[in-house]
């Protein structure tokens, strides 16, 4: 387990040298959903284990893109010059890295927060009520006298939020606080002083 953290970066799980990149660069949010798009997208490719190469299927006007462990004819590629999703995967192919599930839905992560002394004050809580506070997070309707709150998600039922349970996945996922149910708690602190 200790080895598998000190060569995570991102979701990237380094298995083979890869010096074509600073590891840190796959720690960043942006490059974070590039690694996961490398596994769910639905292209088809090409690799040639020789020269480390892979030719993907495209959807653009272009017919195909050339991808390199350093390099992508692909529009992400040419307008950020960091690892896109095919160059993710052409790594993933080459054995050279793993992409490992989301890091905010790992268990461990998930059982430190549960074991905090101060949950609320855990970064990954913190970012909750942040995006709770929003104005995109905004409450349908809210029950003050039972303290529920309807808010509308992502899925085409609203979702049903007390101060201690909430019908979202994220809530489903993690068992802990989710954006809602900070979002309920400010709104009954509100009415109620
Ligand atoms: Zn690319
Ligand atoms: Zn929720």
């Amino acid at each position: 387990m200790s080895s598998l953290k000190k060569t995570l970066y991102g979701r990237c799980h380094i298995i083979k040298n890869w010096s074509d990149w600073d590891y840190s660069i796959h720690c960043d949010k942006s490059q974070i959903d590039r690694q996961g798009r490398a596994m769910t997208y639905p292209f088809t490719f090409k690799v040639n284990e020789h020269t480390k190469t892979a030719r993907f299927s495209s959807t653009s006007s272009l017919p195909y893109y050339d991808t390199t462990l350093s390099s992508c004819t692909c529009a992400d590629f040419e307008e950020r010059k960091l690892p896109c999703k095919h160059i993710y995967r052409l790594a993933v192919e080459l054995d050279i890295l793993e992409i490992v599930r989301r890091p905010s839905f790992n268990r461990e992560k998930l059982e430190y927060v549960r074991n905090s002394p101060d949950i609320d004050n855990e970064p990954d809580q913190i970012k909750r009520q942040k995006s709770g506070m929003s104005s995109k997070c905004k409450p349908i309707e809210i029950d003050y006298e039972n303290e529920t709150a309807l808010f509308s998600g992502s899925s085409k039922s609203p979702y049903i939020t007390t101060p201690t349970t909430c019908t979202c996945r994220d809530f489903f996922v993690r068992r802990l606080p989710c954006k809602h149910i900070y979002r309920l708690k400010y709104e009954l602190n509100n009415y109620n002083s």
